[in-house]
């Protein structure tokens, strides 16, 4: 491809609004423009990019033997309906009525579609196991989109789901997605961590996530010194073994603290730390409202506190429910006195003269003693876990680390089968639900993913594997006839060999045809100057290594033609 002849509009400045290093560099290296919030455009390179990470996904899919299929993207709202995912899909949905009145939903992801199909399809346990896969376009309303490519509410996922007649069945095909997931992003160039995931979200029973470290990521994941490695969704820690403190203060003493609801309010107006603010909050839990006390420094993790409280389905209080249950309205509930079951963080034991609502508007205690001035129902682990907690299998503090989720995949089960209707006769004529599980990888954030891991101050360094060309050709003088000539013979003999190559033939200074070189991240650059063509020679640089060497015109061809830089 000639440089003059597509479109690569990169850019000297960095963006304003852009942050992640990706972000900038696939602005910076004209891979993506945005169309709107969220939505974006892929230009030549960036598409070349794509396609090089769909062609990686798509082998190792077939080679583990899966599939592939194209589902809709546009789904009859009865389908959601069917499973019980319309509600719960919430605001990310993007959903609209068609002039016949017929709601749709523009999908976000294809349980429901693929078991629709496959129940409809498959009848005996002659025709499973089977594993599909797609390459799609999914939609959801992101209420932050960011960092680029990286959350966007319209992405390529390849996802696949297969079907099987028994748990093993599925054991074995999870293991044969896990094989292919680090294959592929082994040949991304992707250095990434398997983790364990809430598989709570999906309503199944098992899940892993394939993290890249990245600072810009949402996801944290927690590690100990030993082999524990799990999200911060679900990571555990060890009882820190607190022991009841003795209570400093006589009693606790009320004062006044008027519209002052949130931690950060009193820790600053009164200069008392956070981790000494009891703070209370009121859930329901299975529609019976109960309190959680942590101390003011953490964050209640929902799960955590639905399996200490064993219940099936939890949500935070409204305002009328906190009203109803504390007597107060949000912001200054206590544990004092509450008519509610409490379930305290272990945090909590350790608070000898802390700070809680008074349940009552506008007031707080303070000198407030765990086991003397209440007691929780039960005790245990109801919070995120933080950097420096107890590791739970001993081995040391947990250490936290930034992560992006590149891939997931999921035991399902029978979640789906059994709501969507895919059911087949077993041997001896049974009727069963096929046990399924799901494989998703998001093949934009690969691209984000990359350049976080591979670039520097100038530019992107692609992995030769998903590189949008192998090869650029620089002239540095395009008004000299003879290197034009020397540059047309090696793009057309290269390109004849079936490499790819980008001839930058653009009538641009030298010093510009390398800064850009630079920012797009081609890993071979062949530069054709007047000085070394003299001799008959041209450089040829590595932009991973950043060596560079002179070699005679005649041995280029030899070199590179045949075999894949
Ligand atoms: P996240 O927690 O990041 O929102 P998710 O759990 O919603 O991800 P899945 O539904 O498991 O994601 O989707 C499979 C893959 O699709 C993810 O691993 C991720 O790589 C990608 N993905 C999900 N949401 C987005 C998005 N908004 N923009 C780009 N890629 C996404
Ligand atoms: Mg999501």
């Amino acid at each position: 491809m000639r440089w003059s002849q597509t479109l690569i509009p990169t850019m000297r400045d960095t963006p304003k609004d852009a942050e992640a290093a990706s972000h900038k560099l696939a602005l910076r290296a004209g891979l993506i423009r945005q169309l709107s919030s969220g939505v974006y455009s892929y230009l030549p390179l960036g598409f070349r990019v794509l396609r090089k990470v769909l062609e990686l996904v798509r082998r190792e899919m077939l080679a583990a033997g899966a599939e592939e299929v194209l589902l809709p993207a546009l789904h009859p709202a009865e389908i959601w309906k069917k499973s019980g995912r319309f509600e719960t899909l919430g605001e990310d949905k993007i959903s609209f009525k068609n002039r016949a009145g017929m709601e749709f939903v523009l999908g976000p992801t294809h349980e429901e579609v693929i078991t629709e199909l496959v129940g409809g399809s498959v009848k005996s346990f002659r025709s499973l196991p089977v594993t599909l896969f797609q390459i799609q376009t999914k939609f959801r309303d992101e209420a932050r989109p960011r960092f680029g490519v990286i959350r966007t509410k319209e992405f390529i996922m390849k996802d696949a789901y297969s079907f099987d007649i028994d748990e093993a069945g599925l054991d074995k095909n999870y293991q044969k997605m896990s094989e292919a997931y680090k294959k592929i992003f082994t040949n991304c160039g992707l250095s990434f961590q398997i983790v364990s995931a809430d598989p709570g979200l999906m309503g199944g029973k098992m899940s892993q996530e394939f993290m890249v470290i990245c600072p810009y990521g949402e996801d944290r994941v927690a590690r100990s010194q030993g082999d524990y490695l799990a999200s911060q969704d679900i990571a555990e820690r060890k009882d820190p073994g607190l022991k009841t403190p003795e209570a400093k203060s006589a009693k606790p003493e009320p004062f006044d603290t008027p519209n002052l609801r949130t931690i950060d309010e009193i820790s600053n107006k009164f200069n008392i730390a956070p981790g000494r603010i009891l703070k209370t909050l009121i859930y329901m839990a299975d529609d019976q409202p109960i309190a959680a006390l942590v101390t003011g420094d953490s964050e209640v993790n929902e799960n955590k506190l639905k399996r200490l409280a064993e219940a099936s389905r939890i949500r935070q209080a409204s305002n009328e429910e906190v009203r109803n249950a504390t007597g107060a309205p949000v912001g200054f509930a206590g544990p004092i006195g509450l008519k509610l079951p409490l379930y305290a963080d272990w945090d909590v034991v350790g608070i000898a003269d802390g700070v809680t609502g008074a349940n009552e508007k506008d007031k707080h205690f303070k000198g407030v003693s765990f086991g003397r001035d209440f007691q929780p129902k039960v005790l245990g682990d109801i919070r995120y876990v933080k950097d420096g907690d107890d590791a739970p299998d001993g081995n040391g503090k947990l250490e936290l680390t930034t992560t992006m989720e590149v891939g997931h995949i999921f035991k399902l089960g029978t979640r789906y089968s059994e709501s969507i209707g895919a059911h087949f006769l077993d041997e001896s004529g049974v009727l069963k639900p096929m046990i399924m599980g799901c494989y998703g990888i998001g093949v934009n954030r690969i691209l984000a993913a990359v350049i976080e891991e591979h670039h520097d101050e100038s530019g992107i360094k692609w992995p030769k594997s998903i590189a949008p060309f192998e090869f650029e050709i620089i002239t540095v003088n395009q008004g000299d006839e003879t290197i034009v000539a020397a540059a047309e013979k090696i793009y057309r003999e290269l390109s004849d060999a079936g490499r790819e190559v980008l001839y930058d033939d653009r009538d641009e200074r030298a010093g510009v045809k390398f800064k850009d070189a630079d920012l797009i991240g081609i890993p071979m650059r062949i530069v054709i100057g007047e000085r070394n063509l003299k001799e008959g020679n041209v450089e040829v640089k590595d932009r991973l290594s950043g060596e560079s060497r002179v070699i005679p015109l005649d041995a280029l061809l030899p070199t590179y033609a045949g075999t894949q830089v």
